[in-house]
């Protein structure tokens, strides 16, 4: 064990752990992450990858929640203009569309207007986006609008019936894109990342912890993050030892994936008839994204995937909408996540509150901080709480820092897409367009770091297949803490839909090999 004693020492690498690693690192603290598989390798890689408010929480007064979301997306947006952009979402409405009957909205209406029977009216949906416009403070993203679906093209792949949308705003964010360029941010402020590095044990010694890692020895700290995960009570009670009655609810997310559905570049949002919605959404320039489920986990030692009944039920709710009817042929993909969610004895799934809570701990001894819960969209929120916590041990600590600031790759204007990708296609003439977009939409200004002075496909070396060169594995190897096939193909891209199982495995072999 060496005799540094880090300030912070943060369990987990997803965008919760990083994002507070980026932080706390800017502030002037010393920070050590472990991450006991790759960055973003559990939930966080696994979401819907929305930047946004989420419409939904309207339904359950998370006004807090919304408008903080709502507030975060263009300060993200701004911050990293190449792995997050503006997204329209068309949301067809029809009469048959129902509440959850749990919501506290639906409770409320159920009682001054019965004859509605759990019906979602259109005047509460136009009331909702009109809080959604307004509440965040909302300049880049376009405000709701009317769509006629019988004549415009966003009613062309749906069903007839369908006659009246909405559309409004909300952002993508390539989410484990978002995990590693923190932890990147955080390293050059002088942060210790490491990955493939578990945790076992923490303990208590004199005024700070020990923390002892199956891979890397010993490491002690003034203070002790958790931000697990869905492996959040595993930590306080397995790793760190400690009795809590903090309690979380594991709630299982599933997407399925299909080739390209339609032609436009919006998103539909759609309302099912047991209160539920889910998104369809265009994905990785050729495909469908469409999820997600709600169903409670058993346990974080369950690797979730996406059940056959979930992706039936997925099917079944889209071919509600699309002409075009699916089958699980049309499946090229699944994935599942885990959402950490804090148990507030919400009745069901769906209804568990998506705030994130904070815990400091300090029984006996030097403190450590869990993080329950969160979004994707309020990371950056969620880590200036976190510090706000850090704080009251750390009197010194600077001031916060991190809106505005862009992440590596991001410093171009929100508006400066087209002259960035014209930039890229000038300096690589050799790119097809699509290959141009998917740079720009992965590494943003970096690309000029990964491809230097290249004249010709020939200069980035080996061709792997879906525009991935040897250039390309290097960079991620040396800067993206990539070392095998996964965690480039399916982590720090999607590039796995679009290669052969020959392809993935030469891939593979190839970072063997690199790694030595
Ligand atoms: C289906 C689904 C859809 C979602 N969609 C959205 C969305 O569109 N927008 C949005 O804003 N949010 C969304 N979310 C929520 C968001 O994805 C999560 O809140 C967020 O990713 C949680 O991040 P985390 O860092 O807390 O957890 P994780 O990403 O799970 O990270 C925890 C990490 O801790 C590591 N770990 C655990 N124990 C140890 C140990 N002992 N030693 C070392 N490492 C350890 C794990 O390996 C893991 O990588 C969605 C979630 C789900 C499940």
């Amino acid at each position: 064990m060496s005799d540094k004693i880090y300030d912070l020492f943060i369990i987990g690498g997803g965008i919760n752990g990083c994002g507070i690693a980026r932080d706390a690192s800017g502030r002037g603290l010393s920070v050590a992450l472990a991450e006991m598989n790759d960055l973003a390798s559990a939930t966080s890689s696994a979401s819907t990858k929305l930047f946004h408010g989420g419409l939904r929480y309207l339904e359950y007064f998370e006004f807090r929640l919304v408008k903080e979301a709502l507030e975060e997306r263009e300060t993200l947006l701004r911050a990293m203009p190449h792995i997050s952009w503006p997204m329209r979402f068309v949301l067809p409405y029809h009469k048959d569309m129902r509440f959850d009957s749990t919501t506290p909205t639906s409770k409320l209406l159920t009682t001054v207007m019965p004859w509605m029977k759990g019906r979602r009216p259109a005047w509460l949906i136009r009331l909702g986006l009109f809080l959604y416009d307004n509440l965040g403070g909302r300049k880049i993203l376009p405000a709701t609008t009317t769509v006629d679906l019988t004549h415009a093209p966003e009613g062309a792949p749906i069903e007839a019936r369908f006659a009246k949308a909405y559309e409004y705003s909300d952002c993508w964010v390539q989410d484990s894109r978002l995990v590693v360029l923190n932890a990147r941010d955080a390293e050059a402020r002088g942060a210790n990342i490491m990955t493939r590095t578990k945790v076992t044990s923490a303990r208590r010694v004199e005024d700070h912890w020990e923390i002892t890692t199956e891979q890397h020895g010993r490491f002690k700290a003034k203070m002790l993050v958790n931000a697990g995960g869905p492996w959040v009570m595993d930590v306080i009670q397995g790793v760190a030892g400690i009795n809590s009655s903090e309690n979380i609810r594991l709630v299982r997310g599933s997407h399925i994936v299909t080739k390209r559905l339609y032609d436009h570049d919006k998103c539909y949002f759609f309302q099912g008839t047991d209160g539920r919605i889910i998104f369809a959404i265009p994905y990785e320039q050729d495909y469908t994204l469409i999820g997600t489920t709600d169903a409670d986990h058993a346990s974080f030692e369950e690797t979730p995937t996406c059940s056959d009944e979930e992706r039936d039920y997925l099917i079944q709710f889209a071919n509600g909408y699309f002409k075009q009817k699916l089958t699980a042929e049309d499946v090229v993909w699944t994935y599942s996540g885990v959402r950490p969610l804090y148990n507030d004895g919400a009745a069901n799934a769906t209804a568990a509150t998506r705030e994130y809570v904070l815990r400091v701990n300090t029984d006996g001894g030097a403190p450590i901080l869990n993080v329950f819960g969160g979004k994707i969209t309020t990371y950056r929120r969620l880590a200036e709480a976190a510090l706000d916590e850090v704080g009251k041990f750390f009197p010194d600590l600077a001031a916060k820092w991190t809106a505005g600031v862009p992440l590596a790759g991001g410093d171009f204007a929100p508006d400066g897409v087209a002259d960035l990708s014209q930039q890229i296609a000038t300096r690589y003439p050799f790119l097809e367009d699509k290959h141009v977009t998917r740079l720009l939409r992965t590494y943003g200004t970096e690309v000029f770091d990964i491809y230097g002075a290249a004249t010709t496909a020939a200069d980035l070396g080996e061709d792997f297949g879906a525009g991935i060169t040897a250039a390309e594995l290097d960079w991620a190897m040396r800067r993206e803490w990539v070392v095998n096939a996964d965690d480039f193909l399916w982590r720090r891209t999607k590039l796995g839909l679009r290669l052969s199982s020959e392809q993935r495995a030469r891939i593979g072999a190839y970072l063997e090999a690199a790694s030595g």
